[in-house]
C-alpha cells in the first residue's frame, strides 16, 4: 500500500432490526415471502395512512445505544429525507436527522499492526428502509422493473462511527465487533447474505503532515468482510494515483464491482441539504423516560468481553479457547449449558471447539439445530470422566448420538461400548497376546522396552478398544517383566 498517504475511513452501518412487524405498521418482517403480500396502506404509501412507531424498534435502539457507550436522548425527532425513486412510494424516507436517538458512544478495537484504539460513534439513529426493484429476466419482462414493497418499512439502525479508523483492517476490525455486539443484544439476525447488516465506507486519503480531511468517496453495496477490506484498499490506491499525478479527488458515490475488486462512479455525492430535511408532521416527538432507560440497561445481556473474561476467570480457560467459543454467542451459551451440567470446561471445551464444530461446519449447520444438543454431549462427557468409556470410543459413541439423537448411556449399552475394567477379562487377552509373539517378548526382555506400545496396541485391538488402557498396561508390565 502508498504510504505517502495517511488513510482516513468512516463507517455508515445499516442493520436490520428483528422486530416481527414493521417500524411504522403491523405487516410482518419476514424474509422471502410473495412480491408485495407483507404490506398495507402504510408502507405502501397510500395517502392519508399515517405510521404509528413500533415500541420494540425503540428499545432496540436504546439496547445498542447502551452497548456502545452512547448518551439516549431523552427526547428525539423523526424527520423526512426527501428524494425520489421507484421503492420508495412516498417520495421520502423516514429517517431521523438532528436530534437522533443516541449519539456520543464508542467501540474499542485491536489489529495486529495498528494495536488497541478507541473508535467513536458519532451517532445511532432509527429509519425506515424502502422497498426493493426486480429486474426481469424472462422473455415476458426483460426490459422491464418491479417494486417489491415487503421490505419497505422494515425497521433500521444506522450507526455511524467518527472517521478513526487508519486502514482496512481497522476498518474490519470495528465492523466484526460490532456485528458480533448486535447479535448478542438479540437486535439483528446478523445475516450479511440477506442484508441484515450492510455497511458503506467513507474513504479518503491525506498528505501525513496535512489536517483537514482529504476529499472522500463514499462505497456501496459491499455485503462481505472480505469484499470491504477489497473495496477500501482498491479505493485507497485510487485515490493516491490520483493525487500523485496532481489531480483531484471528487466526492462521489461509488460502487464496489465483486467480480474484479474495483470501484467504479455511481453518481456525485449529495450533501444533507440536497435532501430537504425536516421534522414530519405525522410523528410526534420521541420521549425516551429515565426509567425506560434503566429498565432496558437492567435487561442487557452479557456483551462478549464480559463474557470472554468470565470463560477465562470462571472457567479457568486459556484465553484463545474463550475467544474461539464467544466469537458466536449461540455457541458460547450452548458451551455454558454443558459446563453447567458437567463441570469440566476444558473437557468441555475442547469437544465443542473439535467434534461439535467439525459436524457443525461438514453440515453448514447453526448450533442451534445440532442433534447433540448441551445435556447430551454432558452426558457423553460424564462417561469419560467415571471411566466408562475411553476418549476414543467417545468419538464413535459421539457420532452414533449425531445420528440418532440418542443418549450416550443408551448408545454405550445397545452396542456393548463399556469399557472393560475386570481385570480377569483382560488378563486372558494379555496373556494370549504374550503367548502369540514370543519374538517381541523376547526383545522386550532383552531391553527393548519400547516395545511396550506394540503390546498395548495389540490388547487394544483385541478388546476393540474396550479395555481400561491403565490396567492393559500394568498388566502388561507384570507379567513381562516377571
Ligand atoms: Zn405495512
Amino acid at each position: 500500500m502508498n504510504s505517502k498517504y495517511e488513510v482516513v475511513i468512516g463507517l455508515e452501518v445499516h442493520v436490520q432490526l428483528t422486530t416481527a412487524t414493521k417500524i411504522f405498521c403491523g405487516c410482518s418482517t419476514a424474509f422471502g415471502g410473495e412480491p408485495n403480500s407483507q404490506t398495507c396502506p402504510v408502507c405502501l404509501g397510500l395517502p392519508g395512512a399515517l405510521p404509528v412507531l413500533n415500541e420494540k424498534v425503540v428499545e432496540y435502539a436504546i439496547r445498542t445505544g447502551l452497548a456502545t457507550g452512547c448518551a439516549i436522548a431523552p427526547r428525539s425527532i423523526f424527520a423526512r429525507k426527501n428524494y425520489f425513486y421507484p421503492d420508495l412510494p412516498k417520495g421520502y424516507q423516514i429517517s431521523q436527522f438532528e436530534l437522533p436517538i443516541c449519539e456520543h458512544g464508542r467501540l474499542d478495537i485491536e489489529t495486529e499492526k495498528g494495536g488497541a484504539k478507541t473508535v467513536g460513534i458519532t451517532r445511532i439513529h432509527m429509519e425506515e428502509d424502502a422497498g426493493k426493484l426486480v429486474h426481469g429476466d424472462s422473455p415476458d419482462t426483460a426490459g422491464h422493473s418491479f417494486a417489491d414493497l415487503n421490505r419497505a418499512c422494515t425497521p433500521l439502525l444506522e450507526i455511524v462511527s467518527e472517521p478513526d479508523m487508519r486502514s482496512a483492517d481497522e476498518a474490519i476490525a470495528y465492523l466484526k465487533k460490532l456485528h458480533q455486539i448486535v447479535v448478542y443484544l438479540g437486535v439483528c439476525d446478523g445475516s450479511m447474505e440477506q442484508g441484515s447488516f450492510r455497511c458503506d465506507a467513507n474513504v479518503s486519503i491525506r498528505p501525513w503532515n496535512q489536517k483537514e480531511l482529504g476529499t472522500r468517496a463514499e462505497l456501496k453495496n459491499i455485503n462481505s468482510f472480505r469484499f470491504i477490506k477489497q473495496a477500501i484498499e482498491y479505493e485507497v490506491e485510487r485515490q493516491a494515483e490520483i493525487l500523485d499525478e496532481g489531480g483531484r479527488v471528487i466526492q462521489e458515490t461509488r460502487l464496489f464491482d465483486s467480480s474484479n475488486g474495483t470501484t467504479r462512479s455511481m453518481r456525485g455525492k449529495e450533501e444533507a441539504h440536497d435532501y430537504r430535511y425536516f421534522p414530519d408532521p405525522d410523528l410526534v416527538p420521541l420521549v425516551v423516560s429515565e426509567e425506560w432507560i434503566e429498565r432496558v440497561r437492567g435487561e442487557l445481556p452479557e456483551l462478549p468481553e464480559a463474557k470472554l473474561e468470565r470463560f477465562v476467570r470462571e472457567y479457568g480457560l486459556p484465553r484463545y479457547d474463550a475467544e474461539v467459543l464467544c466469537a458466536d454467542r449461540a455457541v458460547a451459551d450452548y458451551f455454558d449449558a454443558v459446563v453447567e451440567r458437567h463441570a469440566n470446561p476444558k473437557a468441555c471445551a475442547n469437544w465443542v471447539m473439535g467434534e461439535v464444530k467439525r459436524r457443525l461446519n461438514e453440515e453448514a449447520i447453526a448450533i442451534s439445530s445440532a442433534p447433540v444438543s448441551a445435556p447430551l454431549l454432558a452426558g457423553l462427557l460424564a462417561r469419560i470422566d467415571d471411566n466408562t468409556i475411553s476418549g476414543k470410543i467417545a468419538k464413535t459413541v459421539f457420532e452414533e448420538m449425531w445420528k440418532s439423537g440418542e443418549e450416550a448411556d443408551a448408545i454405550i449399552e445397545e452396542k456393548g461400548l463399556k469399557q472393560v475394567t475386570d481385570t480377569g477379562a483382560i488378563e486372558t487377552i494379555v496373556d494370549a497376546v504374550i503367548a502369540a509373539n514370543p519374538s517381541q517378548v523376547e526383545q522386550f526382555r532383552g531391553g527393548k522396552e519400547k516395545l511396550i506400545g506394540f503390546f498395548v496396541g495389540q490388547v487394544m485391538k483385541e478388546s476393540r478398544g474396550k479395555a481400561n488402557p491403565g490396567t492393559v498396561n500394568e498388566l502388561l508390565m507384570k507379567k513381562l517383566k516377571g
